[in-house]
């Protein structure tokens, strides 16, 4: 179990821009826009984050491969 010591987490659901598996990661929504690169639980492979929120809220949310 993972305790956050502030802010608000979400979980955000989406699929893995490689296999499609659906995956899940966790927003804390007072940090604003992030980007980061986290690996897929299935197929291990490294999916580029990026992400807004606003008001506790995600405004945008994007997947990129690092393939290209
Ligand atoms: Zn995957």
């Amino acid at each position: 179990m993972t305790l956050f010591a502030n802010g608000v987490t979400e979980e955000y659901f989406f699929n893995c821009p490689y296999c499609s598996s659906p995956i899940s990661v966790l927003i804390e929504t007072n940090l604003g826009a992030q980007e980061y690169i986290e690996d897929c639980e299935v197929c291990c492979r490294p999916i580029q984050i990026r992400y807004k929120t606003e008001e506790g809220e995600v405004t945008e949310f994007e997947t990129k491969t690092l393939d290209s």
